[in-house]
């Protein structure tokens, strides 16, 4: 994951958990270099496996400008091998997009990520400019030149203490955007208790934990009466793809954090979006005093989701385990030159990376208390992430949203293991009776 401005963003949503991680770099000018940009690529490329996943996230990466991305696709043109083959997802608060820039995402098939809380009543309540002023019809227009342009887009909703009680509205929406993938995020962040020093309460915006079982149990619902053979929900997917294949994609629920490399504006490494702190920097590009170990890793991706014609399994997992020198992938053609051509550059920087630091981050989520070892649904949940524990994880305890958790598995699972059924098979689950389909969908179907 590569953060090019870091946490500045256009926008200035109540929830965001970006903002504050501002004053970790204060100081500094928030926006990468075009050599922090090359030093990625040509430290990355020849030590990873043939597929690379990059994700573009912020604060609001837009504001790095069409010319920098341009340069990342020219940069990763001339560090990678030929066999390599490199994805993009770029997550946006749309307010920046335009022709020019859906042109250029849909030339390099970038998969965009489109913040939306909803119906424009939900979406305005905290997602407001700099200004103090609603955002939805920027975001709307940003939406139309996507439309406009083709481009795939999947809407992320983040789910707070309002809009987590309008399911039905919610879902009735973002089903309307035309999308086929959607992902719910609990906005989870944590304050100090003013009534028990050292103790963290959940932020007043924050989804209520039942709140959000409640929301998780009805869109599942929905999903499976009308929507399950055409529409990816990105935990549902999860939750199928555990049961079919015994992988979980979804760090979250898995029994240990996943090792995503996030590369801060200013070339800081961690292994976390979400806990970007200098206790856990794991590397900085361009200084030499950070030298250990490697243990990490490319990224996990979904590798069973909802597609057009059904379920399609994909390669379980396109990352590469990398532990030590010896795992490194041959790149035989590539170290040399790639050296040579760039004397200026830091490209060992990832060899550097302090494997033990990670090791210490990755091993806080497998610290459980007495209730999650002996929970039912522990192989489905793991305790949650450490964000979502008051102590940031730092102590045994339950995810925040254990009760979510219980709630829906206790209603889902059932219809998740019959689901898992016809894929264990290699069989189509049938359609659902109240099926909704676009009309391209009805053409395809009538045609088999
Ligand atoms: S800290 Fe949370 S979000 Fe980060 S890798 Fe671990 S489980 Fe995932
Ligand atoms: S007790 Fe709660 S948080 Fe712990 S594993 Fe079970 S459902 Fe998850």
């Amino acid at each position: 994951m590569i953060k090019p401005v870091g946490a500045l963003c256009n926008l200035d949503c109540t929830y965001c958990y970006y903002l504050p991680t501002k004053s970790v770099f204060d100081g500094r000018e928030h926006r990468m270099k075009l050599t922090t940009l090359e030093e990625i690529f040509a430290g990355i490329l020849p030590r990873f496996g043939d597929q690379v996943t990059v994700i573009w996230q912020g604060g609001e990466p837009t504001l790095a400008g069409l010319d920098f991305f341009q340069k990342a696709v020219e940069f990763q043109n001339k560090y990678k091998r030929p066999s390599q083959s490199i994805s993009h997802a770029l997550q946006t608060n749309g307010t920046l997009l335009d022709d020019g820039w859906c042109r250029f995402l849909k030339e390099h098939e970038f998969l965009v990520g489109l913040s939306i809380d909803g119906p424009p009543k939900l979406h305005d309540h905290y997602r407001l400019t700099n200004r103090g002023e609603a955002s939805s019809k920027q975001v709307f227009c940003g939406l139309r030149a996507l439309q406009k342009q083709k481009v795939e887009f999947n809407a992320l909703c983040v789910l707070n203490d309002v809009n987590v009680h309008h399911p039905d509205e919610l879902w009735d929406y973002l089903i309307s955007l035309g999308t086929r993938w959607l992902q719910f995020i609990p906005a989870i962040e944590w304050e100090q208790d003013p009534d028990r020093p050292g103790q963290n309460v959940l932020a007043p915006y924050s989804p209520d934990p039942v709140a959000y079982g409640k929301f998780l149990c009805r869109a599942f619902d929905l999903w499976f009466e009308k929507y399950r053979h055409r529409v990816s929900v990105r935990i549902f997917d999860a939750v199928v793809m555990k049961l079919v294949m015994d992988k979980m994609p979804y760090c979250i629920l898995d029994g240990s954090c996943h090792r995503e490399m996030t590369i801060e504006h200013d070339g800081a490494v961690f292994g976390c979006d979400h806990f970007i702190e200098r206790r856990w920097q794991l590397a900085q590009i361009g200084q030499p005093e950070w030298h250990n170990g490697i243990s990490l890793d490319g990224s996990i991706d979904v590798g069973l989701t909802v597609h057009r014609a059904g379920y399609v399994k994909a390669d379980e997992h396109v990352g590469r385990d990398i532990v030590g020198h010896d795992d490194l992938p041959l790149a035989r053609d590539m170290t040399g030159d790639c050296e040579a051509a760039s004397g200026h550059l830091d490209t060992r920087w990832f060899e550097r990376a302090d494997a033990a630091r990670l090791g210490t981050f990755n091993a806080r989520k497998l610290d459980l208390p007495e209730k999650c070892v002996n929970c039912r649904f522990k192989p489905l949940c793991h305790g949650g992430c450490p964000k979502h524990r008051s102590q940031g994880g730092d102590v045994p305890e339950a995810s925040v949203l254990c009760e979510a958790y219980i709630m829906f598995y206790e209603h889902t699972l059932d219809r998740f293991e019959w689901l898992a059924g016809f894929l264990r098979r290699d069989e189509q689950p049938p359609e659902p009776v109240n099926a909704k389909r676009t009309k391209k969908a009805n053409r395809e179907h009538a045609a088999r």
